[in-house]
């Protein structure tokens, strides 16, 4: 059987059902096929969106109503630094929100999402097979691509005037052109599961055992996405609609290697044993069994991520870090710039000079945004003066950058991507220069032996980023600890047989 379509996507999960919804909704007229290969969607990671990805959800799709009835609001992120495993819970180092958030942000159950997108880009028209599955795949160009696509017994031809790659790691079009790129600067792995029993943050246990800790923060520490943190590592608790919580470690494989056991679940609950947060927390936390997932080398990115007749969206154009989760960020940029793209072409627009802008405005922004907020990080998230830094200088830009750009015209401000224009390039150089600074001190800390010796004692709670002067005077307290890490790196000199930094777990194993 033949079928032609003006836009064939391949995935329909949050990039994929995106990326049709928009463009069915833009050009009703448009045919728009989604290929998905799953019989139903499973939970997966991307469950902690941003102010950036929600205004996406909330004001481009349009799904406030939605999310309010069938996930969590979520209260912004919180760090948790000790100076070793014996730590005391309540002196743990706290870097976070002092209140509640005032912009939107969702914690998702993402097989829950996901469904409801694909749903209603179908309710709003577009056509969707599956479970399918794509037997071949034929580049042609603009208006002459040809799929043969297997849907049950039966193998459909299709031509497409475009094709969207939306099918996440596995990266169809780019492993196909050969596009595909390791980011090998940034060798991070991941390890998850979901947890049961996790202990509530603000509940009367820990209120009772711990009454100046529980008092210290006005807004619930339990909505938050909480991290700890060590040098290599840091960890995320993310709660879901439900009562269960995701946990999941990423780590640098140049400087750290997590404990071994028989399942996931297992060597996560050994790592948290070795913070006194993660004992506290996830005492009597239990892994659900079947539930447990690893990535390795998440960093990656495709040398042209749009050409002639077909564009990828979502992290089947790149990934770099979950830490700030902006994985969801760069799906709402891609999906929409691609969309737009297709629906100008679809209106008779030449695309090939825009089309060869994109890639190099992608291709800058994945390296701006790699250099700026994440090389060589692992060396300093184990220390929470250092880390306080960034976390105030990389958030407070975040909302003086994309934030206050998507939210000034959520219709047409994600077709630019972030670090755009000649300003983006002067605050990426920015970005660039003080987190390679920050690494460096965080390597003389190591050298003098007092790598994470100040992450005790002390609260970082500040009032809240916003798209405006108050992230301005947060941008200037970060400069100032910044300056003050500069400050006391003058005085440190290296150390022979300094002890190495706290919390590595005792026996490494291998991944
Ligand atoms: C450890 C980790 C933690 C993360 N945490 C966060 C977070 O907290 N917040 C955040 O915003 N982001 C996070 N991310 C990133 C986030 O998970 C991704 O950016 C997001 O899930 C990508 O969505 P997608 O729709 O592009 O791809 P996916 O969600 O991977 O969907 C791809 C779809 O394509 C389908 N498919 C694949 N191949 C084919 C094929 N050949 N034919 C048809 N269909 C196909 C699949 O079945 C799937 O439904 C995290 C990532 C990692 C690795």
């Amino acid at each position: 059987m033949d079928f032609s379509y003006d836009a064939v996507v391949i995935g329909g999960a949050f990039s994929g059902a995106s990326t049709a919804l928009l463009l069915k909704r833009r050009r009703p007229a448009t045919r728009v096929l989604i290929i998905e290969k799953e019989a139903e969607f499973d939970r997966k990671v991307g469950e902690s969106t941003t102010e950036v990805s929600s205004c996406f959800l909330t004001k481009v799709l349009g799904i406030s109503t939605w999310l309010g009835h069938h996930q969590l609001a979520k209260q912004g992120l919180r760090m948790w630094f000790a100076r070793t495993p014996g730590e005391k819970f309540e002196d743990c180092a706290e870097v976070g929100a002092r209140y509640n958030a005032r912009l939107s942000g969702f914690q998702v159950d993402r097989a829950t999402l996901d469904e409801h997108l694909l749903a209603l880009a179908v309710a709003e028209g577009c056509e969707l097979w599956r479970p399918a599955k794509i037997a071949a795949l034929e580049l042609g160009g603009a208006g002459r691509n040809v799929l043969s696509v297997r849907v049950g017994e039966e193998t459909r031809k299709v031509q497409a005037k475009w094709v969207v790659d939306a099918s996440g790691r596995a990266a169809v079009i780019a492993r196909k052109l050969e596009l595909l790129r390791p980011l090998t600067e940034h060798p991070v792995n991941a390890l998850w599961a979901r947890f049961t029993g996790v202990k509530d943050w603000d509940g009367a246990e820990l209120r009772a055992k711990f009454p100046a800790w529980a008092q210290a923060t006005a807004t619930s520490r339990a909505w938050a996405t909480n991290h700890l943190m060590g040098l290599g590592w840091w960890t995320w608790i993310i709660p879901l609609k439900g009562g269960d919580y995701s946990i999941g470690l990423v780590y640098d494989t140049r400087l750290f290697t997590p404990p071994a056991g028989a399942t996931i679940g297992e060597r996560l609950g050994a790592h948290f044993q070795t913070h006194p947060v993660g004992r506290e927390i996830l005492g009597d936390a239990q892994p659900v069994a079947g539930d447990q997932r690893a990535f390795s080398s998440l960093a990656y990115v495709s040398e042209r991520v749009m050409g002639d007749g077909w564009a990828m969206a979502g992290d089947a154009a790149g990934f770099i870090d979950p830490l700030y989760s902006p994985g969801l960020d760069f799906c709402a940029f891609t999906a929409h710039g691609a969309q737009s793209m297709i629906a100008r072409a679809l209106d008779g627009e030449d695309p090939a000079a825009g089309v060869e802008k994109y890639n190099a405005r992608f291709s800058f922004c994945y390296r701006a945004w790699f250099d700026a907020v994440y090389r060589d990080k692992y060396f300093y998230m184990g220390d929470a003066e250092l880390m306080a830094a960034a976390f105030l200088l990389d958030i407070a830009l975040y909302h003086l950058g994309p934030v206050r750009q998507v939210y000034s015209d959520p219709a047409t401000q994600f077709d630019f991507f972030p670090f755009d224009g000649k300003p983006g390039r002067v605050v990426a150089a920015f970005m660039r220069f003080y987190n390679r600074r920050l690494a460096a001190l965080a390597r003389r800390k190591i050298a003098a032996g007092t790598y994470g010796a100040g992450n005790a004692q002390w609260r970082l709670l500040v009032g809240g980023f916003l798209p405006d002067g108050t992230s301005g005077r947060l941008l200037l307290r970060g400069l100032a600890w910044w300056a003050r890490a500069e400050w006391r790196g003058l005085f440190l000199a290296p150390k022979v047989g300094a002890p190495t930094p706290v919390l590595a777990p005792v026996e490494p194993a291998e991944v």
